[in-house]
């Protein structure tokens, strides 16, 4: 089976965000600080990991695919806490 090749953003248009208001992952800026790799800032596929001169990290949660890399990936207990948005929020992958 194969894909028609297409371009990110033309894939990206056919995604809507439903935004909560609860914060359905968060992360923990004291336990940033002392990690050395921040992993989640390149695997993020959303780019919604962002360093920080602190050390610490910025993320804001509205346009998260919920694919659950960066819980995967952070080695530092405590750091993210990840749930799924309420019902009725979140990812939306229409069919484009
Ligand atoms: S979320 Fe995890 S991987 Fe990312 S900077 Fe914090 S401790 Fe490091
Ligand atoms: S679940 Fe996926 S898209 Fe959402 S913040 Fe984590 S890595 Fe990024």
């Amino acid at each position: 089976m194969s894909y028609a090749e297409r371009a990110f953003d033309d894939v990206l248009s056919t995604v809507e965000f439903h935004v909560g208001e609860r914060a359905h992952i968060t992360v923990d800026n004291s336990v940033c600080a002392s990690c050395t790799s921040q992993v989640c800032v390149s695997a993020c596929p959303a780019d919604l990991f962002v360093p920080m001169a602190d050390g610490g990290i910025l993320f804001n949660y509205e346009h998260c695919f919920e694919c659950g890399t960066c819980y995967l990936l952070c080695d530092k207990p405590g750091a993210i806490t990840w749930t799924y948005p309420d019902g009725g929020h979140g990812v939306v992958f229409t069919k484009g």
